[in-house]
């Protein structure tokens, strides 16, 4: 079996970072055009020292190399500090979709960094229109969809969080019938703040018509499963990991039908899971879980979603069968309208 079965395969994504899948080229040149010192520095944000050195592409690329969790935040970092326009936000926008139509992704559904655009000080509003700008060419050009997830960065706060549910409210009142802004979520370190401290950013998110996603059980155990689900009321869980350490808990993972965003190279490039083979996919899938597949960061962790995929099928022996319930999966946990969903579940 090739993976070109896999590249055919119409699958949806569900879990991904826009700053993390700038590549090592574009990263590069977007470094050799901002080369002033990092010009929103507020007095609690510190930039890194290097913020404005032209990066060669090999520098890009070694950046990636990361070794621990936090060496990876430090990387993220390193590239939201040269997206700084709003014709940055566009170019990566359009390149990403380019990038996922080639791998017959028919739908994404991504993260922006909104809590880190305020964390360093700047205004968003123009940003957006730049993010915009690049997924209507982009869905134009390429033929797929693409929804934005506000990202609050737990590790701010939940007054920043706060700050990011308003922006995300506000723009979307703006658009009309079929708002592009479809959710909210909380990536970030889990470690440093628990589910529970965003409760009511979530109550009213969830009040306002905004889906949830929580990280949780990435970098911390199953109790921040737990809190998202009781606390938060996700309806979707990104990573989801430490769920095998709580059989229970993976009942319940099973009995709610709640989708869980796996990604498996992330998990063992931030080191949250020792060895790939490690990773309870199969286990989560044989269960009944509602599994889909990610990529994160897809630059950062030097993925794609068919090299997802073809983890599953190579690692985890998953069948062409079982790789199209996984695409299916991908489908049925999108936000997309009902009719939509339709459509594309009819194209397997
Ligand atoms: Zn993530």
């Amino acid at each position: 079996m090739t993976s070109d079965f896999i590249t055919r395969l119409p699958k949806a994504e569900l879990h991904l970072h826009l700053e993390g899948s700038v590549d090592a080229l574009t990263l590069s040149q977007l470094s050799q055009k901002h080369h002033t010192p990092f010009p929103w520095a507020s007095n609690r944000y510190k930039p890194l020292a290097d913020s404005h050195r032209p990066l060669t592409v090999a520098e890009c690329a070694a950046l990636y190399h990361y070794k621990d969790f936090t060496g990876f935040l430090m990387a993220f970092k390193g590239v939201t500090e040269r997206v700084r326009d709003p014709e940055d936000y566009e170019l990566i926008t359009y390149r990403l979709m380019e990038k996922l139509a080639a791998e017959g992704c028919r739908h994404a559904e991504v993260f922006v960094s909104v809590g880190v655009i305020f964390w360093r000080g700047q205004e968003f509003d123009a940003l957006f229109e730049g993010l915009e700008r690049g997924r209507l060419r982009g869905e134009k050009d390429f033929g797929l969809s693409l929804l934005w997830i506000f990202d609050a960065v737990r590790h701010f706060g939940p007054e920043e969080g706060e700050k990011v549910l308003a922006k995300a409210l506000e723009l979307r009142a703006r658009q009309g019938k079929h708002p592009s802004i479809v959710g909210i979520g909380i990536g970030g370190d889990e470690r440093i703040a628990p589910p529970e401290t965003f409760t009511n950013i979530y109550a009213r998110a969830r009040k306002a018509g905004l889906r949830l996603s929580v990280h949780a059980g990435e970098s911390a155990g199953p109790q921040s499963i737990t809190g998202a689900l009781d606390a938060l009321k996700a309806e979707r869980l990104g990573h989801a990991l430490t769920a095998a350490q709580d059989d229970e808990l993976l009942a319940r993972l099973v009995r709610e039908q709640v989708p869980l965003e796996l990604c498996l190279t992330s998990n063992v490039r931030t080191g949250c899971c020792p060895r790939i083979e490690d990773h309870p996919l199969r286990r989560y899938f044989e269960a009944g879980a509602l599994v889909t597949l990610n990529t994160d960061d897809p630059e950062m962790f030097e993925t794609t979603l068919v090299g997802e995929y073809k983890i599953a099928q190579d690692v985890f022996a998953f069948s062409q069968d079982e790789l199209q319930r996984l695409a299916a999966n991908s489908f049925r946990a999108s936000w997309l309208p009902e009719e939509r969903k339709r459509e594309l579940l009819n194209l397997l």
